[in-house]
Parts: C-alpha cells; structure tokens; sequence
C-alpha cells in the first residue's frame, strides 16, 4: 500500500500538476486568511534578509501543521534561523517551507498527502520569544522570471512564490 501510495503521489508530481488542479489547504488546522497580516509577504525590512519571503500564520503553539497539497517530504530536522522546520516537493516543482515547528510529527515519511500532520505550531529558530507561528515559504525550482518587480529583492520573486496567492487558489 505504502509503495501504491508512493507511486500514486510521484506520479501526481510529476505530472506537474497540469491534469489534476491543485487546491491546497492553509497548513495550520482550523486556521482562516485572518489568522496572517496580508502584507506579511515581502514585508521589509526583515532582519538580516531584507524581506520576509513567507507568510506567518499565528495560531496558539502546538496547532497542527498540516500539508498543504501532497508532497514529498525531502527534509525534517533543524535548520538555522527556521528552528525546527519540514521541507517538503509539492505539485509543480514548487518546494514548501514549514519552520518554527515546537515539533516535527514523528510517523512522517517521505510522502505527506493533503490534509496530514507534519508537525506542530511553535517558536523555535529565530521565532523564540515571539508569539507562535508557522512560517511557510514557497520556492519554485522552475523560476518565473514574469514575477520580478521592483520591490528590494525583487529578482528572488523568480523562486519566492507568495503563497498567499497560492492558497487563494483553493
Ligand atoms: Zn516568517
């Protein structure tokens, strides 16, 4: 079953997402467009990255995250700044950054249909001392050069994506 599933969901990425449409769910159980600042993405200034190439959805530590499309999970661990974080290839070649996790679910594999936990809403990385929050970033390894502007960084929306824009299309 798990080698089914496995293939089914291979199959689903690489075909790019171009037959079946990809309607994502916002990845923080029970959460709605209010529970993030609408001009979270690219708010600048941001630390030491200039801008803020996600969205922070707020919800009261330990909320599940929960995948947004179906991916591959092809890292769960600590990394830098993002604290405990999952990383995950979706649809369409597009890679989804969850950080700030209190925790990483342990029974994760490498495949993550829509709808599973992944983890949990937390502070960890540079989020301590904040309130919690999932930081959720999304990079297309195909860049959309059509997306640059002039904004200070501009040239990175080529990969950054906004994923508020993204779940809109639910
Ligand atoms: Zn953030």
């Amino acid at each position: 079953m798990r080698l089914r599933r496995l293939g089914i969901t291979m199959l689903l990425i690489l075909l790019g997402g171009c037959l079946i449409p990809e309607t994502p769910l916002i990845p923080v159980k029970g959460a709605s467009s209010k529970d993030w600042n609408s001009q979270t993405f690219w708010y600048e200034p941001w630390g030491a990255s200039g801008v803020h190439k996600g969205i922070d959805i707020f919800a009261p530590k330990n909320t599940a995250v929960i995948a947004p499309t179906p991916m591959l999970v092809i890292y769960r661990g600590d990394f830098f700044q993002g604290g405990k974080v999952v990383v995950g290839l979706g649809p369409k070649w597009q890679i989804h950054y969850f950080a700030h996790l209190a925790n990483i679910a342990p029974d994760t594999g490498l495949i993550a249909t829509k709808g599973d936990t992944i983890g949990a809403v937390g502070d960890t990385g540079n989020a301590q001392g904040k309130p919690a929050h999932l930081h959720y970033s999304i990079l297309s390894l195909l860049p959309k050069p059509w997306l640059i502007d002039a904004s200070t960084q501009g040239y990175k929306k080529a990969v950054y994506q906004n994923p508020i824009e993204y779940l809109k299309a639910q």
